[in-house]
């Protein structure tokens, strides 16, 4: 044999080990011995034995492997799933059967009131019915069972309404500086249904309709000539400066329709409007109004106004309202009369932010009349063209017999206080 071959060149000293082991019985020599030790495997019989033991093993397992098989195939029981028929366990329970069987059911979404959805998967659970009945995921099944499951439902988030007020629509006639009511109309109510989750609005019904108000723009046309020189959009440097310096060397008091947010950058220039006699009209804080504004929108734009007048000058009156535009429709005149104020348009529109100084003047002295009251501009952009038309305007004025009032001397004289 190989192993006992190469074993012959050892020397003497590795014979007389083996000796050692001679006596074991059934071993032939010290050299087999020794193979044994390092791999026993090699020891004759071994693998023969190992061989059988494993082979015992494997079919003892196989049989018990395919006895559990058997055993847990007899444990399914059909039952069907929507329609198709699918084996399983009983234990493992309804929804774990539809899984298996593969059938999606997704929840449903939640959806705003236009139809988007808000939430996904948060409308309602997939419904599961056992044998037409209505059941749960965790249900268990017996043999036969008939499941049928399907998505859930969409949910609409939920809706509240608001029944608001709508303002009268504004029918306004005429031209000129002074307003009278021809027709009181009545606001009318509208209820909005707003999802309650989004805020969108989902429908507004009309509850009562709103009736016109008619509104009629007019002067005076006075047989007395006399002006009122009205400045809006200030204060600005050096425009209301410069203007008040042409209207203190005339001696005369013009009306300034100031913007909050202006009286704000410049309360020295306010405090010089009040200290020469002049008057405070409000036109607005941002010079931003609509007639679709809110009445909290409006009357937020007149209060500011009026507490950076106050912080400017401590008492200073603010009587007139001018609105930007002159819009007075939607809440804009209500809120500006429930607060106090008496609105005031023109009579005549010099249009300075668009003409030279001589045009300015040529529209003014065609257009005037007794009673006018005539619209410039000292703040809201470069205004230079208004103040070198200033003096030659109130110079022409004069030359026609033309005096100067503020709103308030006006409204004394018309006897409207
Ligand atoms: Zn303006």
């Amino acid at each position: 044999m190989r192993w006992k071959g190469s074993a012959s060149a050892k020397s003497a000293d590795v014979t007389q080990q083996m000796d050692f082991f001679s006596g074991v019985p059934g071993l032939a020599g010290g050299e087999r011995c020794l193979s044994w030790l390092a791999r026993p495997w090699m020891r004759p019989g071994f693998v023969g034995r190992w061989r059988r033991l494993f082979l015992a093993h494997f079919l003892i397992g196989s049989f018990f492997l395919t006895l559990s098989y058997f055993f847990l195939l007899s444990a399914q029981i059909q039952v069907t799933i929507n329609g198709r028929a699918i084996r399983v366990f009983p234990w493992i329970g309804v929804g774990r059967a539809v899984t298996a069987a593969g059938v999606f059911a997704p929840p449903g979404d939640l959806l705003d009131v236009t139809g988007k959805v808000l939430q996904a998967g948060g409308g309602r659970p997939p419904a599961y019915r056992k044998n037409s009945r209505e059941t749960t995921p965790q249900d268990r099944l017996s043999p036969g069972d008939a499941i049928v499951v399907e998505a859930g439902e969409d949910v609409v988030e939920s809706v509240t309404e608001e029944t608001r007020r709508q303002p009268s629509p504004l029918q306004v006639e005429g031209v000129g500086a002074f307003l009278r009511v021809v027709r009181k109309g009545e606001p009318g109510e509208e209820v909005v249904a707003r999802g309650s989750l989004s805020g969108k609005t989902k429908e507004i019904r009309i509850k009562q309709v709103a009736t016109p108000t008619v509104l009629r723009r007019f002067d005076y046309n006075l047989a007395r000539k006399i002006a009122v020189l009205t400045f809006d959009d200030g204060p600005i440097s050096p425009y209301t400066n410069e203007i008040l310096a042409i209207l203190d060397r005339y001696q005369i008091k013009g009306v300034f329709f100031v913007v909050g947010r202006e009286v704000e950058a410049h309360p020295d220039l306010v405090r010089r409007i009040v200290a020469g006699n002049h008057e405070l009209g409000n036109h607005t804080f941002s010079h931003r109004l609509s007639d679709s504004d809110e009445r909290e929108k409006i009357a937020g734009e007149l209060s500011r106004t009026e507490e950076a007048v106050q912080r400017a000058s401590p008492g200073a009156r603010l009587r007139w309202f001018r609105p930007p535009g002159g819009v007075l429709g939607g809440w804009i005149l209500d809120v500006a009369e429930e607060r106090g104020y008496v609105p005031i348009l023109w009579s005549v529109d010099s249009k300075d932010w668009g003409k030279p100084a001589d045009g300015i003047a040529e529209k003014v002295l065609d257009e005037v009349r007794g009673g006018s009251v005539l619209l410039f501009h000292d703040g809201g952009g470069n205004r230079e063209a208004t103040v070198n038309a200033l003096p030659g305007i109130i110079e022409g004025l004069k030359s026609r017999g033309y005096n100067f009032m503020t709103l308030s001397e006006l409204f004394y004289y018309l006897g409207l206080d």
